[in-house]
């Protein structure tokens, strides 16, 4: 990317932002009597979190080799992906490329920041684009590697990085799932690059919400100065260090939905009403059925609930990869459908 200028990329107010200063950004130590940030002196949870997550910045740095400069944490990527459109997308002025089927949230967040987007669907082999999403001048391009809902990793992002005039956003909730690396590694060579993952899947975490964001220094100070001051509450900042602090749980987890991920598409495969499996970088896999509408009732029915995405992918349902059990029951309904 040639002459990259950050500033002509930020909205205005944005950029001239002078963020809340907080009670705990004025005194920042860990010992004192704090009388400054009018909070119960009583109870458990009395106190505000730490408005910087210094110590699970400071775990995940250690955990993916990368400066704590270059970390956001958000509450959850829903916060990460609403953050980029406030700092990069001036309401109905700017454009975002948006390349389906992917990650909906990704058009919620344009709609709700008034961000006009643009839709440029993936090829037949899932890939975005490239030439078409370069003839486009939008602010920013969301992608998502491995891609929900089609679960595969896409190739050809790195053209991206380097000709498009704007941010580009890879979304690698799923990375953890794939065998491929992480665009992290890249993080020095574009300084138009946010990386966003997630502590929600391969880590187990969805019910606390913990979103992350790599990108350069002077991003990631943006998106520090424009979140709220208190985004992840203590609890879940102290529930993201504590998986962290278990590498070995979060290895047997993840060994188990692969090797279970591999025994559901083999079982799936015989099934006569399966067309066809997608193959995945995920912990999901992305299902061809004769009647997706059909079946996902049927299996609703039974108490087994998948996602139908017959809307976004023909017949298509996504399938979570669960515990061996659940998969097994799974299984075990979609013997017994009778239908067409
Ligand atoms: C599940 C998912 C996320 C996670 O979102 P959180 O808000 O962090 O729970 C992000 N991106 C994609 C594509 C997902 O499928």
């Amino acid at each position: 990317m040639e002459k990259f200028d950050l500033e002509s990329l930020v909205r205005s107010n944005i950029w001239a932002l002078h963020p809340y200063s907080s009670a705990r950004d004025e005194f920042a130590g860990d010992e004192g009597i704090f009388l400054d940030a009018n909070e119960n002196p009583f109870g458990q949870n009395n106190r505000y979190p730490d408005p910087h997550q210094r110590l699970l910045k400071k775990a995940l740095s250690i955990r993916k080799q990368i400066a704590v400069e270059n970390i956001f944490i958000g509450n959850g990527s829903d916060e990460v992906i609403d953050l980029i459109y406030r700092i990069f997308c001036e309401p109905k002025r700017d454009k975002v490329i948006i390349c389906p089927p992917t990650y909906g949230m990704y058009e919620v967040s344009a709609n709700i920041n008034d961000v006009e987007i643009i839709r440029i669907p993936l090829t037949s082999q899932f890939e975005p684009d490239i030439d078409k999403i370069l003839s486009y001048p939008a602010r920013c391009i969301f992608v998502c590697s491995p891609n929900n809902p089609t679960g595969n990793s896409l190739q050809h992002v790195e053209r991206l990085l380097r000709e498009f005039h704007g941010i580009v956003v890879i979304d690698e909730a799923y990375i953890d799932f794939s065998a491929r690396k992480s665009f992290l590694e890249k993080l020095a060579d574009y300084p138009n690059l946010i990386v966003m993952q997630t502590f929600s899947k391969a880590w187990g975490l969805a019910g606390a919400r913990v979103g992350v964001a790599y990108a350069s220094e002077a991003i990631i100070t943006l998106m520090d100065k424009t979140k709220p001051p208190y985004n992840i509450s203590s609890l879940n900042q102290a529930e993201a260090l504590k998986a962290l602090s278990n590498p070995l749980e979060f290895e047997r987890q993840l060994s188990i939905i692969l090797e279970q991920r591999a025994w559901l598409e083999k079982a799936l495969e015989k099934l006569p009403v399966v067309r066809h499996i997608y193959p995945s970088d995920a912990n999901f896999l992305l299902v061809e059925v004769t009647d997706a509408n059909a079946i996902y009732q049927y299996l609703v029915d039974k108490k087994v609930v998948v996602r139908n995405r017959n809307s976004v992918v023909g017949n298509c349902l996504r399938i979570t990869v669960g515990t061996p059990e659940e998969n097994r029951a799974l299984l075990d309904t979609m013997v017994k459908w009778l239908g067409a």
